[in-house]
């Protein structure tokens, strides 16, 4: 019997003002990757809910080997309970063996009613997917009991198996297309919302998503007095700041900048830890950065054992001397 006996990867195409999400990118290509170690049989499905499908060419090119298309005036935005009719009505016609949805905001509200509608279990805020080599059972990995233990969940007795997967934890991969047109579906569902969308106003700010920040300056409890020597460094590296959630906790820094398990998943470039101690639930959301540098006054703190370079020190007094050498170095830059 093949893994999926033969059965394919539901995976939901989240899209907002015409831009897809990257997870659900990041999705279609872990699901690739499986599909190639497993060997399984089963097609990689993108349903695609969108006014005007712009991005038809992108969701090929990350992954999917067929695209359900459902193009219609109702899905010009989110719509928890028409979304959630919408999906469960292709579950119910097509049997996948297994649907995964991002673990944005949309997709930790979409996945549970949809779950509930089609009478399957959820594995929420999956960070790992894999195969039982012997049982042939989808695996669905997620931390429990506080991060301090990894639970696998298997759902042998529903279909499809279900999952949100956290954003970030795989990576986008791209693939070569053999499929260029996809299959045009039509959705029954209708939600008759007495909502009615009026205007949209983009939140402005000057500061990027740490999750798609290249360089990251994360702060901790160890310098929760000074988060404007990181705010100096970060923006002389162009990088953003990011924090534990003990600081987070004290209100020195805003949940959007959190970094870990019940916080965001990143993986920059470089990500500098000063004052944090490494705790599991930080380095889960921090520990597949390109290159890890930790400053912490405690010789034994376990973020040195994430780290690749590691500072035994004190961050309010290394900032500073950075910040200087990171000035300098731009003068020299300017006058050269
Ligand atoms: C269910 C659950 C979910 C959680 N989710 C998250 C999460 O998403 N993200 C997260 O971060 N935490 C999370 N936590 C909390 C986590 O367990 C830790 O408590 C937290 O990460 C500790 O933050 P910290 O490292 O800033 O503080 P501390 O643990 O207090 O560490 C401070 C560190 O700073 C060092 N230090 C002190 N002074 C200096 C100095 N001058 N210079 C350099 N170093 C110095 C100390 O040696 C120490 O290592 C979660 C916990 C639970 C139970």
């Amino acid at each position: 019997m093949n893994y999926t006996d033969g059965k394919d990867i539901l995976i939901f195409i989240e899209e907002t003002n015409e831009e897809l999400n990257d997870v659900s990118l990041e999705l279609l290509s872990e699901a690739r990757r499986l599909k190639n170690e497993f060997a399984l049989t089963g097609d990689i499905i993108a349903l695609y809910l969108s006014e005007h499908a712009k991005n038809i060419e992108k969701i090929y090119r990350y992954g999917a080997e067929r695209i359900l298309l459902a193009q219609d005036r109702k899905f010009s935005h989110y719509q928890t309970i028409l979304y959630a009719q919408a999906i469960a009505e292709v579950i119910e016609q097509t049997h996948p063996d297994i649907c995964l949805i991002g673990g944005s905001n949309i997709g930790r509200d979409l996945a549970p009613r949809v779950s509930a509608k089609v009478k399957t279990g959820l594995t929420a805020d999956a960070t790992h997917l894999s195969f039982d080599q012997e049982s042939h059972q989808f695996l669905m990995t997620r931390p429990a009991f506080g991060g301090n233990i990894n639970a696998t969940i298997v759902c042998d007795s529903h279909a499809p198996k279900m999952a949100t997967v956290r954003p970030n934890v795989f990576e986008k991969e791209v693939f070569n297309p053999k499929e260029k047109t996809p299959t045009k579906i039509s959705i029954n569902a209708i939600y008759e919302t007495k909502i009615q969308l009026i205007d949209e106003t983009k939140k402005t700010t000057n500061h990027q998503d740490i999750a798609k920040a290249k360089i990251v300056v994360s702060g901790g409890r160890g310098v929760s007095g000074c988060f404007h020597m990181l705010d100096d460094v970060a923006k002389s590296l162009k990088g953003e700041v990011g924090a534990s959630r003990a600081v987070v906790d004290q209100g020195i820094a805003y949940k959007n900048m959190q970094v870990g398990q019940t916080g965001k998943t990143i993986r920059p470039t470089i990500y500098l830890a000063c004052g944090i101690s490494g705790a599991i639930q930080h380095t889960a959301g921090m520990d597949k950065s390109e290159l890890i540098i930790a400053i912490n006054t405690d010789e034994k703190a376990p973020i040195f054992d994430v780290a690749d370079l590691g500072i035994v020190g004190d961050a309010k007094e290394i900032l500073p001397l950075l910040y200087q050498r990171l000035q300098q170095n731009s003068v020299i830059k300017k006058s050269a």
